[in-house]
C-alpha cells in the first residue's frame, strides 16, 4: 500500500557506518541539512580515487536538495601536513606558494566534473585560532597532554573510542608499551594535536603560536575545529572514502566530542574506493595513480568520467577504473543526450499512449525510491535505460502524444539532476549545428561541395553526424570512436 508521505524527505534511507544499518533520514533542524566532508590534501592534483569520493559528496548533495533540503555543505582543504612540508622544503617555497596551484587545479577539476559548488571550502591554514582553543579546551579537560612541545589525545579518556570502526580496544593497547619511549606519548594510539616547530618550519610559513607553544596543527584537528566553526557541534551527516574511518574519523569523533560533549556527528557515510586497473586501490602515495588531466589528455570526456565515478556501481562498492569502462560510460552518456534531443525534435502523435504513460510513471516512481533507498543511482540508471529503450520503439511508431513526450523530459530532468551529463553540453551548441547545417546547404546549392564536405567534416569532429532524411537534414551524437572513423 502507498501511503502519502507527509514530506517526501521522510523517505530516505542512508546506510550509516556507526550502526552498520540504513535508517530514515531526518536533519535536526527542518528543512535544513549540516553537511561536512573531508576535501583534498593539496599536495597534488586529486586522483579519480580522491574524485569519486568528491562526487559521492556531489551525489548526496544533490539528493538532498532534489528531497527539498537546503543544504550546507563544508567541504575542507587541508593546505598543511607532512607531505606538503616535505614537498615545499624541496622546491624552496613557502607552504603556501607550494599548495597553491594544486588547491586552483581542484577546483578546476571540480567544475570540469560539474560538481556543485560547496557552501564553503575552509583551508586548514586559515582556522588555527579555532583549533588552538580546542586544542585548549581538551587540554583542560584533560582528553590532552603536552608531551615537549607536542600534545597529544589521550585515547583511555575516551571509552567510546573506536565505535565508528568497531575497533578491537584492546589490540589497540598492546602495541603500546613498544614505542612508547620513542614517540614521549603515553601510550601508541593517542595522537598528535600539535606538532612542535622544527627548525625549517618557521621559513616554510607553517608555524604559529600557541599557549602550549609554537607550532602547528596535527590533520585530524583541523576536521573537528572546522566544522565546529562553520556547522555547530552537531552535524547531520559527515561523510569521507572509506580509508578514513579509521583513525582520522575516530579521532575527529573523540576530539569533538570530548571538547563539546555533544554528539559529533548523527549519520556517517563511507564511499568505497576505486581500484586501478591492477585492482589496487589508487593511492597518491603508492605512486600509480591518474589524474583528470591524464584522462582528458588521453581523450576521455570529463562527463563520461563523472558518469562512470557516480552511475556506474553503488558508492559502497568498489570500482576499478578503465579505459573500456570509460568508454562504455561515454557510450552511455551518449545514448541519453541522444534521446532527450530526439524526444526535444519530436512533434508529438495528436493522442497519448496510455500504456507508455504508465510504464513512464512507475519508472519516474522506481527512480525516486532508487535513489531515496540510500542513494542507489545505478538502479535508477537502469530503469531509465530500459524505458529509452521502449520509448524509442514508440517514437519510431509516432505512438508519442503530448503529455507523453512531456513525461519523458520530466524523467530526463529527474535524472539529470543527479547525473548532470545529459543536457551540460556547450551552451548554443544546437542552434550553432542548426546555422552550419545552413550554411552547408546553401554552399550545397551553390555547388560548392569543397566547403559542404568541411562543415561537415568539422561538426563530425566534434561528435556531431548529419544524416540526409526525407525531412531534411537530422543530426545526431557520436561516440568519439565513430567519429574518428569518417
Ligand atoms: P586525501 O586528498 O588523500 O586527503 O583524500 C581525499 C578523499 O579521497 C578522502 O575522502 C579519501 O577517502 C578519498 N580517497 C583516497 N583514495 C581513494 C580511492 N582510491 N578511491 C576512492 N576514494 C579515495
Ligand atoms: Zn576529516
Amino acid at each position: 500500500m502507498n501511503r502519502l508521505r507527509e514530506t517526501s524527505s521522510v523517505a530516505l534511507r542512508l546506510h550509516n557506518t556507526l550502526t552498520g544499518a540504513k535508517e530514515e533520514f531526518e536533519p535536526l533542524e527542518h528543512g535544513h541539512v549540516r553537511m561536512y566532508t573531508c576535501g583534498p590534501t593539496v599536495w597534488n592534483y586529486a586522483h579519480v580515487g580522491n574524485l569519486r569520493a568528491f562526487l559521492f559528496y556531489d551525489l548526496v548533495r544533490r539528493h538532498l536538495r532534489v528531497s527539498g533540503y537546503r543544504v550546507t555543505h563544508v567541504m575542507n582543504l587541508t593546505d598543511i601536513d607532512d607531505r606538503i612540508l616535505d614537498q615545499a622544503m624541496h622546491a624552496g617555497k613557502t607552504i603556501a606558494d607550494y599548495v597553491k596551484p594544486y588547491a586552483e587545479a581542484f577546483f578546476e577539476d571540480m567544475a570540469a566534473l560539474r560538481a556543485e559548488r560547496a557552501e564553503h571550502y575552509p583551508p586548514a591554514t586559515e582556522h588555527i585560532p579555532e583549533m588552538v582553543d580546542m586544542i585548549s579546551t581538551l587540554i583542560e579537560h584533560e582528553n590532552a597532554y603536552v608531551a615537549d612541545g607536542d600534545v597529544y589525545f589521550r585515547i583511555d579518556s575516551f571509552p567510546k573510542y573506536g565505535q565508528l570502526s568497531h575497533l578491537d580496544r584492546a589490540g589497540l593497547k598492546a602495541g603500546a608499551r613498544v614505542a612508547t619511549d620513542k614517540y614521549e606519548k603515553e601510550s601508541v594510539s593517542d595522537f598528535a594535536l600539535w606538532k612542535k616547530a622544527q627548525p625549517g618550519d618557521e621559513k616554510l610559513g607553517a608555524a604559529w603560536d600557541a599557549p602550549f607553544g609554537r607550532g602547528r596543527p596535527g590533520w585530524h584537528i583541523e576536521c573537528s575545529a572546522m566544522s565546529k566553526r562553520y556547522l555547530g557541534d552537531t552535524l547531520d551527516i559527515h561523510a569521507g572514502g572509506v580509508d578514513l574511518m579509521f583513525p582520522h574519523h575516530e579521532n575527529e569523533i573523540a576530539q569533538s566530542e570530548a571538547a563539546n560533549h555533544k554528539t559529533f556527528a548523527r549519520v556517517w557515510l563511507h564511499s568505497e574506493h576505486l581500484a586501478d586497473a591492477t585492482g589496487e586501490k589508487m593511492s597518491k602515495s603508492a605512486g600509480g595513480f591518474t589524474t583528470l588531466r591524464d584522462l582528458t589528455a588521453a581523450g576521455h570526456d570529463p562527463l563520461a568520467v563523472r558518469f562512470f565515478l557516480i552511475a556506474n556501481a553503488h558508492y559502497r562498492s568498489r570500482l576499478r577504473l578503465s579505459a573500456e569502462a570509460l568508454h562504455a560510460a561515454a557510450e552511455q552518456v551518449r545514448r541519453l543526450r541522444e534521446f532527450a534531443d530526439r524526444l526535444a525534435r519530436t512533434t508529438p502523435a495528436s493522442a497519448d499512449d496510455g500504456d507508455l504513460a504508465e510504464r513512464t510513471a512507475e519508472v519516474r516512481a522506481g527512480y525516486r525510491e532508487a535513489l531515496d533507498d540510500d542513494l542507489n543511482l545505478p538502479q535508477g540508471v537502469g530503469l531509465v535505460f530500459d524505458h529509452v529503450r521502449e520509448a524509442n520503439a514508440a517514437l519510431d511508431a509516432g505512438r508519442v502524444g503530448p503529455l507523453n513526450k512531456a513525461s519523458m523530459q520530466a524523467m530526463i530532468d529527474d535524472l539529470d539532476a543527479h547525473l548532470d551529463v545529459i543536457r551540460a553540453e556547450e551552451p548554443g551548441l544546437a542552434d550553432e549545428v542548426e546555422r552550419l547545417i545552413a550554411e552547408r546547404e546553401a554552399a550545397r546549392r551553390e555547388r560548392d561541395f569543397g566547403r559542404a564536405d568541411r562543415i561537415r567534416d568539422d561538426l563530425r569532429g566534434r561528435g556531431i553526424a548529419l544524416e540526409d532524411s526525407k525531412d531534411g537534414v537530422r543530426w545526431r551524437r557520436i561516440s568519439p570512436t565513430e567519429a574518428g572513423r569518417s
